[in-house]
């Protein structure tokens, strides 16, 4: 992939936004306390919150180490600019109370990630915004209820939990002739895979604590889009809306996540298409969905618009939701743990856990099965990934039916 410099993805993540012999020779970028910063003058302040000057203000409008986040992740998005926030839902919220006032609509997909759901179900909709939840992986449901009154359409791709994908594309040529934005949560793919302002979206948000984080130890969350909109977004969706303004601390930690982020995505992408493969010929299992399999629904799709399939399957057991939880519970390597993109493979079953808030008829009307397992394919050996699964399967079924299995799982005889 290049950069509009030419530049590699891998040499920008490592390098993008920082000289180090501009920093007396320091290879990482320090790390600012500061929570204001002087002015030389009244009249260089004036200017300063007159954005007549870039000069740093106070630590809620940003800090000179988190400029070098924001620049390297708007050019790793090929944006014009980004905003680093507190978490990916600070990232979210920002955005979206930026871009609506009540009278307005939001149309979402029928899939979120549970506190998206909550935000927009539970948040938006009692401040007078409009909310409609369309199944999204159809354009056509968007072209046929899309008015002058939706101001944003709001997808994942693929969107969590179940490994549904929508035509980023398609979308934004809708959305364009509404003078409406589309913005795209990003991250279960990273920039690494797909790049959805590239496509024609508007604003692209990630939640930075899976992927681009990849240790397990921060949260955050990125927007990135253009100059006007992260502008807006950052000084009143962040500045007076939410106030979920990133650590500094939190900043040094996703600046060094970064640097592995291309590495850590090859691996990822090869231990799951290794898994999904094992999933998708296992008798114990109904259905895997992941872009790489030759079953995947939206497989074109995938080709289209990612570079790699990803990380993440979703997967139903052909089993009872009880079942289904006793082969989380009967795992032994394998944390179930919600979050995503660790190098720990971690598993948990949506209906019990992430979206939990969902009513029974919520969670058919969103397309989750009550027996459906969420999967992040960690970084740990892909033997190892695969035995832990294959020794909890036995653990469930071989009790339960007698049955007689060879060592992949397939039954030989029932
Ligand atoms: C985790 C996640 C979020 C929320 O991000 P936080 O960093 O936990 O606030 C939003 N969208 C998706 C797809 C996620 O996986």
């Amino acid at each position: 992939m290049k950069s509009p410099h030419e530049t590699h993805f891998a040499t920008l993540a490592i390098h993008a936004a920082y000289d180090a012999k501009q920093n007396q020779g320091a290879l990482t970028p320090p790390i600012h306390v500061s929570s204001t910063y002087a002015f030389d003058t009244v009249e260089q302040g004036g200017a300063a919150f007159q954005g007549e000057n870039d000069r740093f203000i106070y630590a809620r409008l940003g800090s000179p180490s988190q400029q070098i986040l924001e620049q390297r992740l708007a050019q790793l998005e090929q944006a014009e600019a980004a905003l680093a926030t507190a978490s990916g839902m600070g990232a979210i919220t920002a955005t979206m109370w930026s871009m609506v006032k009540p009278g307005d609509e939001i149309i979402a997909d029928l899939s979120l990630y549970g506190c998206t759901f909550s935000f927009l179900e539970h948040g938006l909709k009692s401040f007078g915004i409009k909310i409609t939840y369309l199944n999204l992986s159809d354009p056509q449901n968007l072209v046929d209820h899309i008015s002058d009154q939706t101001k944003l359409v709001y997808s994942e791709t693929p969107s969590n939990p179940n490994m549904r994908l929508i035509d980023i594309e398609a979308l934004s040529l809708i959305c364009h002739q509404h003078d409406c934005k589309l913005m795209i949560d990003n991250t279960y793919c990273t920039p690494y895979l797909q790049n959805p302002l590239t496509l024609g979206a508007d604003l692209v948000v990630h939640s930075a604590t899976k992927y681009l984080g990849g240790h397990g130890d921060l949260i955050a969350g990125i927007v990135a889009g253009s100059h006007a909109d992260i502008d807006h977004i950052r000084m009143f969706g962040l500045k007076d809306m939410t106030g979920a303004v990133i650590s500094g601390f939190d900043v040094s930690l996703l600046l060094r996540g970064l640097k592995t982020l291309h590495v850590r995505m090859d691996r990822h992408c090869e231990n799951a298409q290794k898994v999904a493969e094992y999933l998708n010929q296992s008798t114990h299992v109904k259905h895997t969905f992941y872009p790489g399999l030759e079953n995947f629904p939206q497989k074109n799709l995938a080709a289209k618009q990612m570079r790699d399939t990803g990380g993440m399957i979703a997967f139903e057991l052909n089993a009872s939701r009880e079942q289904s939880a006793q082969f989380v519970n009967s795992l032994k390597m394998i944390l179930c743990a919600v979050s995503l993109g660790d190098a720990e493979t971690l598993i948990q079953h949506p209906a019990s856990m992430t979206h939990s808030t969902y009513t029974e008829e919520e969670l058919l009307a969103h397309l989750i099965s009550p027996t459906l397992i969420r999967l992040s394919v960690g970084l740990e050996h892909i033997d190892d990934i695969i035995a832990d699964i294959h020794q909890a399967f036995e653990s469930v079924f071989d009790a339960a039916s007698g049955n007689c299995f060879s060592d992949n799982g397939l039954a030989i005889s029932a």
